[in-house]
């Protein structure tokens, strides 16, 4: 049985599931107003794994994860662009699913679009108000935090210093300080103009983030379904908010199972848009790095851990794939050879499968530890590679394991046209270019190339047999 990291309980447990045989999942999803960055898609990475770790146990997954298609982010990046809001966010929900394809993350089976629930989400509010846990104030409807006695359950936010009120219009701003949060924010003078509002009892608003979660996800898994997932900066005040919303609504639980993963940082730093210090996997796979080895870095620390990025460790990460690719390119020639096997082999082959199987779950078991899971694979091309006699039967048997394993690590280890991580080619173009310059000995012109393609993220070593080429 696998055990998952409970954020609201704040130890490991087990999973049981509401329905036996049957699990749904909720992700909080992208807000569609740029590209998503690498760090996004960690926690992307992360809940695919997740959902492929429970389909191997066996499980039926339904897994949701919304578009937030309109906010503060999204309406001012329209205005920027030039764009209205659909033609925006309808642009970069296209760019991030292709994303989501290209790293091999499976798809969920439904992405509801925040714009798409207005009229459900009014009703929730109006329901709330019946309640007594919203109120309106100057056109914005806000939830009473103080109504909700227990607020703070998942977060453990301290609430000693929260001021009774409403702070008018946040929604941006309501990161850090537990206070009221926005159910509806009315309309600004330029979203009226812009058309961007829904029609309420009170006035033209749009919904608040938090809402929209609250609201989708237990449309469609049910008011109390069983794993919520996202990145830790979503804990306070996200999916407080959530459960503070959703279980005023319902007045059941909301989710039994809270699973936050960490955040990806790059010098030290979180990676975020804020700080501009991100890279998209489009920017890296113009460097040079596949998609498998993107997603291998981001498997091969165990999510509830910080991992760094650096160009060394996706280096370290395509050394990793090429040593599983010999191993299964050897299995496939094997395969395809005649000859028995002698009996030792065999049995030999038939305890390392076991041992290997039953250590690669139980890493899995033990809250989704893929670096230990990457782990027991490795261990197992190593004890496999001092067969001597592999055949035929033994190669087949071997292949079969690790395309078991990559059903959850879904790094298509078996593709046998795997695309090699190569120097992109307009890289190899300059550097072409240089050899011709050097060769006409224009050694100036040549040093100045070195320069262009240095800012492409590439060094040139001259040496005795011929330019060499390093990522910087
Ligand atoms: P956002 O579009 O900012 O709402 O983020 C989408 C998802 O990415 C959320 O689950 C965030 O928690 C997660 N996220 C944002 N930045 C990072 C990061 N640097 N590392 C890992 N996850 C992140
Ligand atoms: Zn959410």
């Amino acid at each position: 049985m696998p055990k998952f990291y409970n954020t609201l309980t704040r130890k490991k447990e087990v999973f049981k599931p509401l329905k036996k045989g049957n699990v749904g999942i909720y992700t909080c999803g992208p807000t569609v107003y740029d590209f998503a960055h690498i760090g996004n898609f960690r926690s992307y990475i992360f809940a695919d794994i997740l959902k492929r770790y429970l389909e191997y146990k066996g499980y039926e997954v339904k897994h949701i994860m919304n578009i937030t298609d309109i906010d503060d982010k999204t309406i001012k990046r329209s205005k920027v662009e030039k764009k209205n809001l659909k033609e925006l966010t309808e642009k970069y929900t296209k760019e991030f699913l292709q994303d989501l394809k290209t790293l091999n993350i499976k798809k969920a089976d439904f992405y509801p679009k925040a714009t798409e629930h207005m009229k459900e989400m009014a009703r929730a509010v109006e329901v709330l108000e019946k309640k007594g846990y919203a109120y309106e104030k100057l056109g914005s409807v806000y939830f009473d935090i103080s109504k909700f006695k227990n607020y703070g359950n998942l977060s453990k936010v301290d609430l000693k210093g929260v001021k009774p009120g409403a702070r008018v219009d946040l929604d941006e701003y309501e990161k850090d300080e537990p206070g009221d949060f926005t159910l509806l924010k009315r309309s600004t003078l330029d979203e009226l103009k812009r058309g961007i509002f829904y029609q309420t009892k009170w006035g033209k608003v749009r919904p608040g983030w938090h809402l929209e979660c609250s609201i989708m996800s237990m449309k469609y898994l049910g008011e109390t379904f069983d794993i919520h997932t996202g990145g830790i900066d979503l804990i306070f005040p996200h999916h407080e908010n959530e459960i503070a919303q959703s279980q005023a609504l319902t007045g059941k639980k909301f989710v039994n199972f809270w699973l936050h993963n960490e955040h990806l940082f790059i010098n030290g730093k979180k990676m975020s848009k804020s700080l501009g210090n991100y890279y998209t996997l489009r920017d890296l796979i113009k460097k040079g790095f596949s998609w498998q080895t993107i997603r291998y870095f981001l498997i091969s620390t165990y999510y509830r851990q910080r991992a760094n990025l650096t160009f060394k460790k996706l280096e370290v990460a395509e050394k990793s794939l090429e040593r599983i690719n010999d191993f299964v390119e050897k299995l496939y020639r094997f395969s395809n050879s005649k000859g028995q096997s002698p009996a030792k082999s065999e049995k030999q082959l038939l305890r390392i499968l076991k041992e290997t199987n039953r250590d690669f779950e139980m890493a899995m078991d033990d809250d989704l530890n893929t670096p230990k899971a990457l782990a027991a694979f490795f261990d197992f091309i190593k004890k496999i590679n001092k067969i001597t006699e592999m055949n035929a039967k033994i190669a087949e048997q071997c292949l079969n394991l690790a395309a078991k394993f990559d059903s959850v690590l879904g790094l298509k280890l078996l593709e046998r046209k795997r695309k090699k991580n190569k120097i992109p080619k307009e890289v190899l173009l300059l550097i072409k270019q240089r050899e011709k310059l050097r060769q006409k000995k224009q050694w100036r012109l040549a040093d100045e190339m070195r320069k262009k393609i240095k800012q492409t993220g590439f060094w040139i070593e001259d040496t005795e047999e011929g330019p060499k080429i390093k990522r910087i």
